[in-house]
């Protein structure tokens, strides 16, 4: 049995309530930015083996064809996002930091929106083991920002049982607002990805959770489900981080993932309603995913909105057609809470990008951002949604004692959702020491 606030919705225990910044975007319907006249189209936009390469230098290719294809199972293909020719394959920006191998795609400048290459099915007649091979045809990711490859996800090892797939439309970080649109503008589309998904993975039930800010689009998600018992949609308190995966099946099911576990491990497969959105839309069809749903805001963007931009599109150029105001500005792909900061213009929309945030950082801030020592006030006990104590395992970092902090304080449980630091009052980068810990134990181990 779950825990419930005080209006009945679903929820965990800690985390925190950041304000939430979506007004800007929430109520605009999702608008379509043009092509650029090149796009930066990385091999490696998913997690697992970078796609192989099919094309090569001076190429024409038409929208939709594939450019590279999966390298292994735990691969996705990628298909072209707009029609031209291939100019050159080299090192790029990435959103990830570090450079990484894409493709520069010369956009034709009269290159038309329409997708000119399918691959159709007919997904009625597929088995769960062609629907995965469909669903990998599709090049489809975690579209929530984690990039991992969905038909990987929705494989069942035959060793585990699974019975539930929990549908996560929770945008639980602030400023986002393209799951909520798409709720709201693609319930069909999405409903059609939950039939697939559950056609994959084999489950008899789903459940959507929606957070109790989205009440119309529970509202309308539960207008679509007619006399389809076998799924629910269920509100859950507002309260980040809501939309990771533990605390939302602990607030929709009550079970609990245990330590270092997955939610396979609990008989539960995760989806985000992005995802199983863009591939009701894809898969019936035949489509790869060329394009994707992006929250454009924050204080130094004069139209805010969600836009749907051609994977590859340089965030510079996206800038540039929002009306980027200019100034002390920072730039966040994804949320404010677990996105990466980028600095270089040329760093392309991927797969997993589902914001672009230009926020504002008066001077002022600098200071009151200032690092002062622990006070042990226990704020960040309180917020850390896995229990853990990291103000300990911050202390610990600041003495490189990085295998303590995984053998004796779990730091492998921690997700890194940034509670701990949004709470600290002497500003102690916590989630920032904790990645660096986790990255120099991994380096270790390998
Ligand atoms: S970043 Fe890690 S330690 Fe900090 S609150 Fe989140 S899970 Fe807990
Ligand atoms: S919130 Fe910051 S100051 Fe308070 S106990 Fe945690 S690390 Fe120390």
């Amino acid at each position: 049995m779950g825990i419930f606030n005080l209006f009945g919705a679903g929820t965990f225990r800690h985390g925190v309530h950041p304000p939430s910044h979506k007004a800007a975007t929430a109520h605009q319907p999702i608008r379509r930015l043009p092509f650029p006249d090149h796009l930066v189209i990385p091999l490696n936009q998913h997690i697992g083996k970078p796609a192989k390469l099919l094309v090569k230098k001076g190429q024409e290719v038409v929208r939709g064809e594939p450019l590279a294809s999966a390298d292994g199972f735990v691969s996705v293909p990628i298909h072209a996002p707009a029609t031209g020719r291939i100019r050159d394959i080299r090192l790029m920006p990435s959103a990830r930091g570090e450079q990484a191998m894409a493709i520069i795609l010369h956009v034709y400048a009269a290159a038309t929106q329409e997708v000119l290459w399918r691959n159709p099915v007919d997904p009625g007649a597929l088995d769960p083991q062609g629907m995965i091979q469909a669903i990998q045809d599709t090049g489809m990711v975690g579209l929530g920002g984690a990039a991992f490859p969905s038909h990987v996800k929705l494989s069942i090892p035959e060793e585990k049982s699974v019975d539930t797939l929990v549908v996560n439309g929770c945008e639980c970080e602030p400023y986002l607002s393209c799951d909520h649109r798409t709720m709201l503008e693609h319930p069909r589309e999405l409903m059609r990805g939950i039939r697939y998904a559950m056609q994959a993975t084999g489950v008899s039930k789903a459940i959507v959770g929606v957070e109790e800010n989205k009440m119309d689009a529970v509202k309308l998600l539960r207008e679509h489900l007619h006399a389809q018992s076998d799924i629910s949609v269920e509100a859950v308190e507002t309260k980040y981080p809501q939309g990771s995966e533990k605390m939302l099946i602990k607030s929709l099911m009550g079970r609990e993932v245990p330590a270092g576990g997955i939610p396979l491990d609990i008989g539960v497969v995760v989806n985000n309603v992005g995802t199983l959105a863009a591939l009701g839309k894809l898969l019936p069809v035949g489509e790869g995913l060329t394009e994707r749903v992006v929250t454009v805001t924050g204080p130094g963007v004069e139209k805010p909105g969600n836009y749907i931009i051609p994977l590859g599109t340089p965030i510079g150029y996206v800038l540039k057609q929002v009306g980027y105001i200019g100034g002390e500005n920072e730039f966040i792909l994804g949320g404010p809470m677990m996105g990466p900061s980028v600095s270089d213009m040329e760093t392309p929309v991927t797969k997993g990008t589902s914001g672009l945030l230009v926020l504002n950082e008066p001077e002022i801030e600098q200071e009151t951002r200032r690092i002062w020592p622990c006070i042990k006030c226990g704020r960040c006990l309180n917020a850390c949604p896995m229990h853990l104590n990291p103000a300990y395992l911050g202390l610990l970092a600041a003495k490189r004692e990085y295998e303590e902090m995984a053998q004796t304080y779990h730091l492998n449980d921690c997700f890194e959702c940034g509670c701990c630091s949004y709470v600290c009052p002497s500003n102690i980068p916590l989630v920032q020491h904790f990645r660096i810990a986790k990255a120099i134990n991994r380096e270790q181990a390998a």
